[in-house]
């Protein structure tokens, strides 16, 4: 049994709150689900899977590489996990969150002729325990990696909302991101919202949601 159909609903829901035209994407975090339970959800109708570590991704997509799904990197990621990155070619990473590691991708990409599809992260709630360039830095640093970068293609942010029981915490961190990607010329793309905050992503605009834990009992 999962949550797959209610955790739609109220997206649907949500959605149309928001606006009717809005196009909203949901990405099945499955690190805490093994196979059989990613097959269940495929079975359910849901095509794209996300993992937040290199070795889940690889081992989760190589097992499940007879069906027809996407794969996307939403974790933190280490300079030396980049050779893996590339050869699994996921179809989003969200979280690219320096300058530094966006320039370790571009050599690697154009040494071997490919090309990645990313979003920026943002640490939007200012917490010392997530990863994402600060809220004053983020357009500059798009807007550079976008320049010295062709071979990453970014499309826009990603942000994780403040860990809070304060709505309006949240809410707030989810606007400032909102803002932000506003202001990128050709973003199209903005990840935000999880199982405990994907409707207020949606009410601040989000059109790309990864979410975990509300799609299964645990
Ligand atoms: C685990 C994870 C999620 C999903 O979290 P849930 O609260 O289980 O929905 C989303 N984004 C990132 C970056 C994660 O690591």
């Amino acid at each position: 049994m999962n949550h797959l159909q209610e955790v739609i609903a109220k997206i649907e829901k949500a959605r149309i709150a928001y606006s009717r035209h809005q196009v909203i994407k949901l990405v099945a975090v499955s690190k805490y689900w093994d196979i059989s339970q990613i097959i269940e959800l495929y079975e359910g109708g849901q095509r794209a899977f996300g993992e937040n570590k290199v070795q889940d991704l690889k081992a989760k997509s190589l097992e499940l590489e007879s069906y027809p799904l996407e794969w996307h990197l939403i974790g933190t990621i280490q300079e030396n996990k980049i050779n893996t990155i590339i050869s699994l070619s996921p179809a989003l990473i969200h979280s690219i969150d320096s300058l530094k590691l966006a320039h370790s991708f571009q050599q690697r990409l154009e040494r071997e002729g490919k090309t990645q599809r990313a979003l920026l992260q943002i640490n939007s709630s200012r917490e010392e325990s997530k990863s994402g360039v600060s809220i004053e830095e983020a357009k500059e640093v798009y807007l550079s990696i976008q320049e010295s970068c062709p071979n990453l293609m970014l499309e826009g942010v990603m942000s994780i909302g403040a860990h809070s029981e304060d709505k309006s915490k949240i809410i707030k961190s989810f606007e400032v991101t909102k803002e932000i990607f506003d202001s990128l010329p050709n973003a199209k793309t903005l990840s935000m919202g999880m199982s405990g905050d994907y409707e207020l992503a949606i009410s601040c605009g989000a059109n790309l949601l990864r979410i975990g834990s509300a799609l299964f009992e645990r």
